[in-house]
């Protein structure tokens, strides 16, 4: 009896231990600027899955935080406890709202410890079924007979399908040519773009690829330097560059960010859980299945991605400046 009483006391001292190390029996909240079913969603919930098993089976929730091209998510993540418990999962949003929002509740290098990079995904410019143009170059004629007539849809003022939106018009001397349409992620925006509701769209292929597959949305271009020539269903659209843009190139990437001041032991552990996780066979072939390419160890380093996140703001701002249009 008395060995007994000893082992249930050193076990409950030993889950109790447990308890007190990160992240214990609380669940970890990946915050996803974007709403429910789209393209970072995607991501996140893929990454939570490969985390949960990184991770020793830790339980990882999604929270949707949608609004204001990802900055509402962003910021609440900013102001959150930081204890290892909320993390943001965010896009090339991270580097764009400081060009498009002239007013930013929060500082993307100052209020958040950096955990890594996750992937890099290209976009594509995709139209409803209906709409009139067969290829790109149609594409480009149509716009220009309908001028003022159509729409583009987007994932928010400041979302990366804006920011492909803003790049691309200004490219084609089309700034005013088409209305955006706001949602709150492409998802609510996907929805629209294939009842026919908005003319067109530029998102991520992680979205795209699935319902140009199944002809529920027209593909006219990727977004890229160089068509996807690895991906089977992608291969053939032209890259804008090919098109006549010159130097037309926009790769949307995800990162895993804490609020500052989450301690150096929970963020070390995150980090190594994301690495690991970035190496789970299910999650990559999953990834490359929607035109994403998972990044190596050197880009999943807290230093290396502030630091890139740094140049991706530094790039960003005169492409928005020159775009001639803010969020705010
Ligand atoms: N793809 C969206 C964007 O344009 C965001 C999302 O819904 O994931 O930023």
């Amino acid at each position: 009896m008395k060995r007994l009483l000893v082992l249930a006391a050193a076990a409950t001292a030993l889950f109790a231990a447990s308890a007190q190390t990160f992240p214990g029996s609380r669940p970890i909240t990946l915050v996803v600027p974007f709403a429910a079913g789209g393209p970072t969603d995607r991501v996140a919930r893929d990454l939570a899955e490969a985390m949960r098993k990184s991770m020793g089976g830790a339980n990882f929730v999604v929270e949707n935080v949608n609004g204001a091209g990802g900055t509402i998510g962003a910021n609440k993540v900013a102001k959150a406890a930081p204890d290892g418990h909320t993390l943001l999962l965010h896009h090339i949003g991270m580097a764009a709202a400081p060009g498009l929002y002239r007013k930013l509740p929060y500082k993307p290098l100052e209020d958040f410890d950096y955990l890594g990079m996750i992937n890099e995904v290209p976009m594509t410019i995709i139209g409803k079924p209906q709409l009139a143009a067969n290829n790109y170059r149609d594409l480009e004629n149509y716009i220009r007979n309908n001028s003022g007539k159509l729409n583009i849809a987007h994932a928010g003022l400041g979302s990366a399908s804006h920011l492909c939106g803003l790049m691309w018009q200004a490219a084609i001397n089309a700034k005013d040519a088409m209305t955006t349409i706001p949602f709150g992620g492409t998802a609510p925006a996907m929805n629209a773009l294939m009842g026919g509701q908005v003319d067109m769209m530029c998102d991520q292929t992680t979205n795209t690829t699935g319902q140009i597959e199944a002809g529920r949305v027209k593909a006219y271009a990727v977004t890229t330097a160089r068509p996807l020539s690895g991906n089977k269903l992608l291969k053939d659209y032209p890259s804008l560059q090919e098109m006549g843009l010159k130097s037309f190139n926009l790769t949307i990437w995800h990162g895993l960010y804490a609020p500052k001041g989450t301690p150096p032991a929970a963020l070390a552990q995150i980090n190594a859980a994301l690495k690991l996780a970035l190496k789970d066979p299910d999650f990559i072939k999953r990834q490359e299945g929607l035109g994403a390419v998972v990044v190596t160890d050197n880009r999943v380093e807290p230093a290396a991605h502030k630091a890139f996140v740094a140049a991706e703001i530094a790039k960003l701002k005169p492409v928005i400046e020159a775009a001639g249009k803010f969020a705010d």
